[in-house]
């Protein structure tokens, strides 16, 4: 049956990279039908939002969301867009490529982060002029979501071992009910599975990245602990991700609109190409997603690259390779 995926490819280098993701996927032999979304600066000049209801519209009615990239106006696109694709997952593979510069090339993990939850919940307010509180919402309800999710993708991936971020020894009542719903979910699933403390795990993933596989950790700490582990393998141009919902999602690489090298058509497609793969898996077919990655890689190897990984190809160029390759 025909996928409708909207395709937003936004501002500066996310116009030249969604239309390579586009190119790669058209190449394999699946039935998918690309509407594109408008969004970002030159449709808020012209329209005064950044992201027409329209789009929104689109995104809520698609089987999923490609999305490229939003520079200044971006709280305004990506967060909406992403409630209405319903996220209450946030997924970031960290994984080291060839050829990318990175202080531990052995990494290879995943974060699975709550989305919803935690002290980005939204629930903040003064007291007085000087005093302000936050409340840090955690429902096992949403617990158990999520990780029920990090353990069927860790199933899914064959990944050996699943570790829970927490610091339930701290925030007893939050992060003890994260973690004992995490134990719970644990213990009907067979990987293998570990609890880290957040700031310890910080420390262990600078040391030994290859010690993990999957993480799952609450809002906040998967926010911070992701960036980390993206500084561990260099390329801001090679890191894809993923934002599920119960039936719907959205992918879109790690990097912003990159407006220094925007209109030069010299970006890296590898995050946006591997953030189709990751939409590939999500519709069931890991064969193909497979097939994607593995033919980034081999580019990466002995192809042609782009400026920020040394090379002095074009996108253009570096796509037709992963084409050729595929
Ligand atoms: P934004 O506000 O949209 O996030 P930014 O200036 O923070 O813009 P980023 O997109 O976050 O830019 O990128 C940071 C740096 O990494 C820039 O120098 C950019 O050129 C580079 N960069 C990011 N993504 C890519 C890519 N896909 N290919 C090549 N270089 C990239
Ligand atoms: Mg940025």
């Amino acid at each position: 049956m025909t996928k409708e995926i909207a395709a937003i490819p936004g501002d500066g280098i996310g116009q030249e990279v969604l239309p390579a993701a586009i190119d790669v996927l058209e190449a394999l032999d699946r039935d998918f039908e690309f509407v594109e979304g408008r969004a970002g600066n030159a449709v808020y000049e012209r329209e005064g939002t950044p992201l027409p209801e329209e789009t929104r519209e689109l995104a809520r009615e698609a089987d999923a969301t490609l999305f490229g990239a939003a520079g200044e106006l971006a709280a305004d696109i990506i967060l909406p867009l992403r409630q209405d694709v319903e996220a209450f997952a946030n997924v970031r593979p960290a994984r080291a490529y060839p050829g990318v510069d990175g202080v531990k090339p052995e990494t290879d993990l995943v974060f699975v982060r709550e989305n919803t939850q935690g002290v980005y919940a939204g629930i903040e307010s003064d007291l007085t002029d000087d005093v302000a509180t936050l409340t840090r919402l955690i429902t096992g309800e949403a617990s158990r979501k999520i990780a029920e999710y990090g353990f069927e993708y860790a199933d899914e991936h064959d990944a050996d071992r699943i570790t829970v971020a927490h610091k339930a020894n701290v925030m007893r009542t939050t992060d003890g009910l994260f973690v004992d719903t995490a134990a719970e979910v644990a213990e009907e699933m067979d990987v293998e599975y570990d609890e880290a403390l957040i700031d310890a795990l910080a420390m262990h993933l600078v040391m030994h990245p290859e010690d993990y596989d999957v993480i799952v950790t609450p809002n906040l700490a998967g926010d911070v602990l992701s960036d980390l582990a993206a500084g561990l393998v260099g390329g801001l141009g090679m890191l894809p991700s993923a934002n599920v919902g119960d039936d719907n999602a959205l992918f879109e690489p790690v990097h912003g609109s990159a407006p220094d090298i925007a209109g030069e058509g010299i970006a890296n497609p590898s995050a946006m190409i591997l953030s189709a793969a990751m939409m590939l898996e999500y519709f069931g077919d890991d064969e193909d997603g497979q097939r994607v990655r593995n033919a980034v890689e081999t580019v990466l190897e002995d192809g042609p690259r782009t400026p920020d990984l040394g090379g002095d190809a074009s996108t253009e160029e570096f796509t037709d390779a992963v084409l050729e390759e595929l």
